[in-house]
């Protein structure tokens, strides 16, 4: 494995919250995507009480080789009816006005879980406590229904990740396709065209700047607002090796493209991911509106990171 460069590197420390959150999700029997997929900001979300939450399962009938979600077939259970409830509990002991639902893809279940998802959004909705709910769905195989149903829900976002540049999608997605995931975008905006809709794309696994550029491109072309690009951190050990530690100014590169693209909102930097603009603290972005997120400030951030780590170890 790579040795982090001084940017990437983080100490470790949870607080009273942070074991609050944590607590709250397994007695609750919830599963977040922060834990399941090793997120690098786990501490930091979990310590402000925000989290990723993961439906139908943590097991995952895909095996993209950048991700550490568990993956084994024989293992799927049945949607759990009772996870919109258990969310709204946790949402409402949490106390948090933003929420992010993801899903593990099952490619087995007739609609590969978009009627859960719609049930979530539906079930937090209830509340009336003007929730803002993003939706980060799978590709439903490009099944137009699904992609209907989430849509009919009316999540504030509708996210989709594309994750990497077409042609790495072999390596990385093995049984993803680029342009599907292009479609559930721009099928989302047709449905839609007031929904918001957010990618994301990991950077350091072997692509080319051009190729970032050329993503961004065919976002725009399926009409998508928002843009996150973050380091890809191999999380397991069975997950693909890092190609390329980008430097904090590369992101600020994507950042300045990202706006000449025509993105309403774009946040680049090192600790970027997916659930970002919802779910990561205030401060990184120097308290200030989550209108973009420039990787100056992330660098700013990692020195005060490497500084406070080396405080903690003496
Ligand atoms: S950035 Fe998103 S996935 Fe990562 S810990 Fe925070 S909420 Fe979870």
């Amino acid at each position: 494995m790579k040795r982090f460069p001084y940017w990437l590197r983080q100490s470790v420390r949870g607080n009273e919250n942070f074991r609050g959150t944590r607590e709250l999700i397994s007695k609750l029997g919830l599963n977040t995507v922060c834990q399941a997929a090793r997120c690098p900001n786990v501490h930091d979300c979990f310590s402000a009480k925000r989290c990723t939450f993961l439906i139908l399962g943590k097991i995952c009938t895909r095996s993209c080789r950048f991700c550490a979600v568990e993956k084994n077939r024989l293992e799927l259970k049945a949607p759990d009816k009772e996870e919109p409830l258990k969310i709204k509990e946790a949402v409402e002991k949490l106390g948090v006005k933003n929420v992010v639902i993801t899903s593990v893809t099952r490619d087995d279940l007739a609609d590969g879980g978009a009627s859960c998802f719609a049930d979530c959004i539906n079930t937090l909705k209830s509340t009336g406590r003007g929730l803002k709910i993003e939706a980060l769905v799978p590709d439903f195989l490009g099944n137009k229904s699904s992609i209907e149903k989430v849509v009919s829900a009316r999540p504030d976002v509708l996210s989709h990740n594309i994750e990497t540049v077409p042609r790495l999608y072999g390596k990385v997605r093995p049984e993803s396709d680029y342009n599907r995931s292009l479609e559930v975008l721009r099928y989302a905006k047709e449905l839609d065209g007031g929904i918001t809709t957010k990618s994301g794309i990991m950077a350091g696994l072997g692509e080319l700047r051009e190729e970032i550029l050329g993503a961004m491109g065919d976002l725009r072309k399926a009409d998508c607002d928002i843009i996150t690009i973050g380091q890809y951190l191999k999380p397991d050990a069975g997950c693909l090796e890092v190609e390329e530690f980008l430097e904090p100014g590369e992101f600020d590169k994507f950042s300045k493209w990202a706006k000449e693209a025509g993105f309403k909102k774009y946040y680049c930097g090192p600790f970027v991911r997916s659930s970002y603009e919802f779910s990561t603290p205030r401060h990184r972005n120097n308290g200030g509106p989550l209108e973009q997120y420039s990787s100056s400030e992330s660098l700013g951030f990692a020195r005060d990171k490497l500084r406070e780590s080396r405080r903690y170890r003496r």
